[in-house]
């Protein structure tokens, strides 16, 4: 079913708002507001994604961090990428945390709570939408998470005639 991503943006980003301003940090959101981002998606499924997306940033980002949540079209696709200035990951696990339970420095992730399920699982979802989720990040400067998702398909030769 159509929905418009930037309208799912703005309600998600309203959900993790107040979680984000208890670590003084500011959700930086640098998508056109009254732009459509038309994409076939069930729209459950693809905020459980930005959730967690964006939940990882909130949480993996010390007080007073910066977290930039962008949306934009690009040929035939939707990108959304959201970047932090927190933790960073390693690189030499940086391929593995999209795998089930797998989470970097046990114990401190620990502290902070979860299963380790939320990258995979939201991997799981963007590929059964014929999508692409990857992570760029450098240990201690920040990770930014890329999100593609096709573009409606109606939408798109509509625009093309
Ligand atoms: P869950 O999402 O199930 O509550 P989780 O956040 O630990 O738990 P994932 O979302 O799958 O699990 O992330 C896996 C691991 O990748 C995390 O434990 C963390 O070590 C690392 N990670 C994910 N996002 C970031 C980020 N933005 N910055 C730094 N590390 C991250
Ligand atoms: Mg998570």
């Amino acid at each position: 079913k159509e929905g418009n991503l930037i309208s799912l943006l703005k309600s998600a980003v309203k959900k993790v708002e107040l979680t984000a301003a208890n670590k003084d940090q500011h959700l930086n959101c640098l998508f056109n507001e009254e732009e459509r981002i038309p994409v076939d998606m069930d729209k459950d499924r693809v905020e459980q994604v930005i959730l967690n997306v964006i939940s990882n940033a909130i949480k993996y980002t010390g007080e007073g961090g910066r977290i930039d949540i962008d949306a934009l079209k690009q040929d035939r696709n939707a990108i959304i990428t959201v970047t932090d200035n927190g933790i960073g990951i390693p690189e030499a696990e940086k391929s593995r945390v999209f795998e089930r339970f797998f989470r970097v420095d046990k114990a401190r992730s620990r502290a902070m709570g979860g299963t380790g399920l939320g990258l995979a699982i939201s991997k799981q979802i963007v590929e059964s939408h014929q999508g692409t989720i990857e992570l760029e990040s450098r240990e201690h400067k920040g990770t930014k998470v890329i999100i593609t998702l096709p573009l409606s398909l109606k939408r798109g030769i509509r625009n093309i005639e």
